[in-house]
């Protein structure tokens, strides 16, 4: 069996010990007869499941007793709007901060909503840095702020938290989530998809501060209200219990890897070895603003665009795959979260080195 060097944005490579074990207890999970799959969400050894996943991923993010987890559907996208749905609380207006691709979508998803207000924006350098919170203009009667943490296509990410005093921060963290240490206690509310940087595609975790919910004005339809789902502890109708399953084994391997600070260290030094190698030669490019750059994604173009073909070829050719850009950016873009190994990112810049002395 030979496993590829997998650099996709998303849905993402998983560390190669979950996969063994959830194959190894695919037909029978720790003598039930069943797979995971195959068990009913409300049974006792499926919720034993869920609660070991819910309790390791407070504990690697040290989430706050009065911050409600949720397991939900639906993606990202869904949460552009129940963000909207259920913070504007009665409010008229939000804060939205537009950092590139992902930022704006969120922005033009609340405008069906509310009014937004775009407190920064970084179109005036083409989505390559994040705007310092000097330069935001936030409105006084905002029900909440919003900005993304790290644009996946973009590559930029914010190194810093912002600040906004009593009104609500919200953040979208899909694909930097357990990167990095962060105080959840500085949030509002939390949201991720699972496929960047903790499971497979359809789970949807969100972290929301408890007075928060219940709040919606107009009171929201039932699936749209987190309300709904703290009540229920995410069983008010079938979760996706695959994906919880796996995140779980995700979280263990967090915790064996010692956790988010130290899974921080080895994602420091990987995109270190992959920036610093773009900045010692012309023939490839990051254009990101070096304190904003990406630890999770990295876009990168070569001196001449004709080449980008035979680069990707001879990269699927040494097992390295992925890594064209997203079709709006065109390029490259290799990312490279938790799961992937130091290995994998000096595989591909030696790869890089050897293409640019054959064709530079
Ligand atoms: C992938 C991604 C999304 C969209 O996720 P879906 O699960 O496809 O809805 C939103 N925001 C960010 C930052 C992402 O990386």
């Amino acid at each position: 069996m030979a496993r590829v060097i997998n650099f996709s944005a998303g849905p993402a490579v998983l560390p190669e010990e979950v996969l063994r074990q959830a194959a190894e207890e695919m037909l029978d999970w720790r003598g039930s007869g069943q797979s995971v799959m195959e068990m009913s969400h409300r049974g006792k050894d499926f919720m034993g499941i869920a609660a070991q996943a819910e309790a390791d991923l407070r504990e690697l993010m040290g989430i706050p007793a009065d911050y409600k987890v949720l397991f939900l559907q639906g993606g990202a996208s869904f949460q552009f709007e129940m963000v909207p749905i259920n913070l504007l609380r009665g409010k008229p207006r939000a804060d939205y901060v537009n950092t590139g691709v992902w930022g704006d979508k969120a922005i033009k998803a609340a405008k069906t909503f509310c009014h937004v207000n775009v407190a920064a924006d970084a179109g005036d350098k083409g989505y390559t840095y994040a705007p310092a919170q000097a330069d935001w203009r936030l409105s006084r009667d905002a029900a909440y702020v919003h900005y993304t943490a790290n644009e996946t296509i973009g590559g930029v990410e914010f190194n810093w938290v912002p600040e906004t005093g009593d009104v609500p921060l919200v953040c979208d963290m899909s694909s930097n989530i357990l990167s990095r240490p962060v105080d959840v206690g500085r949030f509002g509310l939390i949201y991720a998809g699972a496929q960047k940087n903790i499971g497979p595609a359809g789970l949807t975790i969100v972290i929301v501060r408890e007075d928060l919910v219940g709040q919606a004005q107009p009171k929201p339809p039932a699936m749209l209200d987190y309300k709904t789902h703290v009540d229920a502890e995410s069983m008010y109708n079938t979760p996706p219990t695959y994906g919880i399953y796996i995140a779980g084994l995700v979280f263990q391997w967090l915790k064996r890897q010692g956790g988010v600070a130290a899974v921080e260290q080895k994602n420091i030094e990987k995109a270190r070895v992959l920036y610093d190698y773009l900045d010692s030669t012309d023939f490839y490019r990051n254009p990101v603003a070096p304190a904003d750059r990406s630890r999770m994604n990295v876009p990168f173009t070569l001196k001449d665009p004709a080449l980008d073909a035979d680069f990707l070829k001879g990269a699927e050719e040494r097992g390295m795959v992925q890594l064209k850009g997203h079709r709006i950016s065109g390029g490259m873009r290799a990312s490279i979260y938790n799961a992937m190994p130091l290995a994998g990112v000096q595989a591909l810049v030696d790869y890089m080195k050897e293409f640019a002395a054959a064709r530079g």
